[in-house]
C-alpha cells in the first residue's frame, strides 16, 4: 500500500508542471502523458563501464583531478539522497528510455523505504552509498564517528538491497561524500577497503529550487559546455523528476550516449584533469563553513 502511494506520488510529481486541469479529465491526460513519456525509439544505455576500486579510487572533476574515461558526448547519470517519494517518477522516466543510472542512497532513507530501495536495484540500476545520516559535514565529525556512519550506510544496503550480512564487503563499493566533503583519514580508510569515492564532473544544482524548465535549460547548458561527464542529480527533487523525461529525450536528440557504471575488477583507468584544474568543491565547502 505504501509502495502504491509512493508510486502515485512520484507520477504526480512527474506531471505536476503540466497538470493544471481538474477531476477526471486530469487523470485521463496524466495517464496519456505517462504513456507518451515512453518513446518508440528510446535513448537506451550505450555501454556499461566496469569500474575497479582496488586500492581506492577518487574520481570526478568537481573535487578530484581525475575522472573516468568517457568519450565525447558520453554521460554517466547519478542520483543522490533517495530513496524518497519522488524516486518512482525518476525510475519510470529512466525505464521509459531504457537508461541505467547510479543511485547514491542515504542509509536512513533506505531503512524508511526498503521496497523502493530494492526496486531501484531490480530495475537494473547501480545502488551505491551516500552515508547513513548524510552528516554536514564529515569534517565536523571524529574519524571514528565518520567511519561508523559510512559503515552503517553500507550495512543497510547489504541487508536491505543485497540480502547480505551488514558487515560483508559491499557488493557495490562506490561511495559519495555528502557535499563532497571528504577527509584524508576517511579517504585512507575507504581506500584500504577497496571502496571508490565518486565526485562528479558536473551537477544540476537541483538543490536550488527552480522550475522544471529552468532546471532542464541549466543542465543542458552545462552539459553542452562540458561535452561529456558524470552528472549529479537528486532523485529527492520534484523539479528533477519532472524534467527528466524531457532531459532524456534531449540527450537523444543531441546525440549523447549514456554509460552505466558498475563494479569491476582491479583498478579503474582514469584520465587526468585538464591543465590548470582546481577543486570547485573545496571553495564551496570552505564558504559554507565560514
Ligand atoms: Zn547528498
Amino acid at each position: 500500500m505504501a509502495m502504491t502511494d509512493t508510486r502515485q506520488n512520484g507520477r504526480a510529481a512527474l506531471l505536476s508542471r503540466r497538470a493544471v486541469l481538474g477531476g477526471t479529465l486530469t487523470a485521463i491526460l496524466m495517464s496519456q502523458r505517462v504513456a507518451a513519456a515512453c518513446s518508440p525509439s528510446p535513448l537506451g544505455t550505450a555501454r556499461t563501464l566496469a569500474v575497479g576500486t582496488a586500492g581506492g579510487l577518487f574520481t570526478g572533476l568537481k573535487t578530484y583531478p581525475r575522472t573516468l574515461p568517457l568519450g565525447p558526448r558520453e554521460v554517466i547519470l547519478s542520483f543522490d539522497d533517495g530513496p524518497a517519494s519522488t524516486t518512482p517518477a525518476v525510475l519510470d522516466a529512466l525505464a521509459c528510455e531504457g537508461v541505467k543510472a547510479t543511485f547514491f542512497m542515504i542509509g536512513r532513507n533506505v531503512a524508511a523505504n526498503p521496497a523502493l530501495a530494492r526496486r531501484v536495484r531490480e530495475q537494473g540500476h547501480t545502488v551505491a552509498s551516500h552515508s547513513w545520516s548524510h552528516p554536514w559535514t564529515f569534517r565536523q565529525l571524529s574519524v571514528e564517528a565518520g567511519r561508523a556512519d559510512i559503515a552503517r550506510g553500507f550495512a543497510i544496503l547489504n541487508e536491505t538491497v543485497f540480502g547480505l550480512p551488514g558487515s560483508s564487503p559491499p557488493p557495490v563499493p562506490f561511495f559519495r561524500y555528502p557535499g563532497f566533503a571528504d577527509t584524508a583519514p576517511l579517504n585512507e580508510w575507504l581506500a584500504a577497503q577497496n571502496i571508490g569515492v565518486f565526485g562528479c564532473d558536473l551537477w544540476a544544482s537541483d538543490w536550488n529550487p527552480m522550475s522544471a524548465d529552468a532546471q532542464l535549460k541549466l543542465v543542458m547548458e552545462r552539459l553542452e559546455k562540458a561535452g561529456r561527464g558524470h552528472i549529479l542529480f537528486h532523485d529527492t527533487r520534484a523539479q528533477t523528476a519532472a524534467m527528466l523525461p524531457d532531459f532524456l529525450r534531449e540527450l537523444k536528440r543531441r546525440d549523447y550516449r549514456v554509460v552505466n557504471i558498475v563494479p569491476g575488477p582491479g583498478k579503474a583507468e582514469t584520465i587526468p584533469a585538464p591543465a590548470g584544474w582546481t577543486s570547485e568543491t573545496e571553495a564551496i565547502i570552505a564558504g559554507k563553513r565560514g
